[in-house]
């Protein structure tokens, strides 16, 4: 640190992690981007990293994972808001009218897997967790019962009332088969549209689009929910309303249908027969409306912060587990090795091998994507993040960082490489301090 602040190019150093936006684990990169005039064959301009300090260029890393670094992962949460919210009341390419088509929030849930602890509360006050009379006793001796009102950030919440009764396979094998149950889940709404629309499942994309942005939540006992915006767009997407057959009452019908039907079906295991799995009972349908309960920003904001969580919350590990770790050392509570040890033996059974569970053992089974929309949902996180690397570069151009030229009459050759990751102790201690992502200052150090 004190090498660091004392070294000639310290600030150039602090100008590019202020460039890093704070990001608490830059990429390095070596290289050089150089301009050529195509007529002359003359050099323009040079850039190159060898001048940078340490000879590399930091740059943002870009995770969505908040659990990784605070300051990309608020990035990725606000282009989802923005993008949600534009699905929503139009807005960047998507036309106000979309507020006029049929729109939904659902949430589908995962099923019981065993009694767990729960924090319960009627109009603020704490209720006991599961209050029961002539509460059963378990094989194992436990009651199943518990009377305590447990406060939010209790570490029993999501816990088993007994771990030996609780059904772990059937957890990680639901995580593992969620994204199978949603894809059938929305061939199903399609399907039943198509019919209520009196029309052949292959006709109805000609008659409407069915729009989504869905995110997964980790539920504290380990399971994921949906969450997911449910749109009806004319056939080309937002811009035409879909066909005036194609209600709310209708795409309500068909959600609660969808949820019902569908199942997926795991291959006999082990000792262990085949098991069908399905959505759980609890299935909320709401409309979003501007001026209602249910706001486009509070679906926009609830979507996109759980669009930068993973499993961490459960309290899992947030990396790739290796099947010679010891989870010992990682000093996890009992529900979450638990998961993670039903994960790893299961992956090793060729029957299941196709679910990867050892690969997404700290997913606890999942191996989806936290957060997707459908193609036409509204614009894309590409298009945000290029209009703002268009922005940041009329920015460099206007004060001169970079020459301005015209885009064909120049040859641009860049050469880029991969030369390390993340900061030193040091570093990390001033970077933190420079971009004010922990409290202190430098004055603190
Ligand atoms: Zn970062
Ligand atoms: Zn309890
Ligand atoms: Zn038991």
């Amino acid at each position: 640190m004190i090498a660091r602040l004392n070294h000639p190019d310290y600030d150039r150093w602090a100008a590019q992690i202020h460039r890093t936006g704070g990001c608490r684990q830059p990429i390095h990169l070596r290289g050089k981007v150089e301009h050529w005039d195509r007529a002359t064959g003359g050099l323009l301009h040079r850039y190159t990293t060898r001048t940078e300090p340490d000879g590399v260029l930091r740059v943002p890393c870009k995770t969505r994972r908040a659990s990784r670094c605070p300051a990309c992962a608020e990035t990725y949460r606000s282009d989802t808001y923005h993008l949600i919210r534009a699905g929503l009341i139009g807005g960047k390419g998507v036309p106000e009218t979309v507020t006029t088509h049929p729109t939904l929030f659902v949430t589908l849930t995962a099923p019981s897997f065993g009694p767990v602890h729960a924090h319960k509360d009627k109009n603020g006050k704490a209720l006991p967790c599961h209050a029961r009379r002539n509460a059963e006793t378990c094989p194992h001796g436990h009651v199943m019962a518990c009377t305590e009102r447990h406060s939010t950030d209790d570490p029993r919440l999501g816990e088993p009332l007994c771990p030996d009764c609780y059904n772990y396979t059937g957890s990680v094998l639901f995580n593992a088969l969620a994204p199978l149950l949603w894809k059938r889940f929305a061939d199903s709404v399609r399907r039943h549209l198509a019919k209520l629309g009196d029309l052949a499942l292959k006709d109805l994309r000609h008659h409407l689009t069915l729009s989504f942005a869905k995110v997964a939540e980790y539920q504290r006992r380990g399971v994921v929910h949906f969450h997911a915006v449910i749109r009806l767009d004319g056939p080309t997407g937002p811009a035409f309303p879909p066909p005036a057959w194609a209600t709310t009452d209708a795409l309500t019908q068909a959600i609660q249908h969808a949820a019902r039907a569908v199942s997926a079906t795991v291959p006999a295991h082990d000792d262990q027969p085949a098991r069908v799995l399905r959505w759980g009972n609890q299935l909320d349908i709401r409309p979003i409306t501007l001026d209602g309960d249910l706001t486009e920003q509070a679906v926009a904001g609830y979507i996109s912060k759980y669009a930068t969580k993973a499993a961490e919350c459960v309290g899992t590990l947030d990396r790739r587990i290796n099947p010679l770790d010891n989870l010992q050392a990682f000093n996890l509570r009992d529900h979450a090795r638990r998961l993670i040890t039903t994960c790893m033996h299961l992956g090793a059974l060729d029957e299941l091998a196709e679910l990867r569970l050892m690969d997404w053992a700290h997913m606890l089974g999942f191996r989806g994507h936290f957060s997707t929309r459908s193609r036409r949902y509204s614009t894309t996180l590409g298009e945000l993040r290029a209009a703002r690397e268009r922005f940041v570069h009329t920015e460099e151009v206007t004060h001169g960082r970079l020459p301005l030229f015209a885009e064909d009459t120049v040859l641009v050759i860049s050469e880029w490489e991969y030369a390390g990751k993340g900061h030193s102790a040091g570093d990390q201690l001033l970077a933190a301090a420079l971009s004010g992502t922990q409290s202190g200052g430098l004055h603190d150090l």
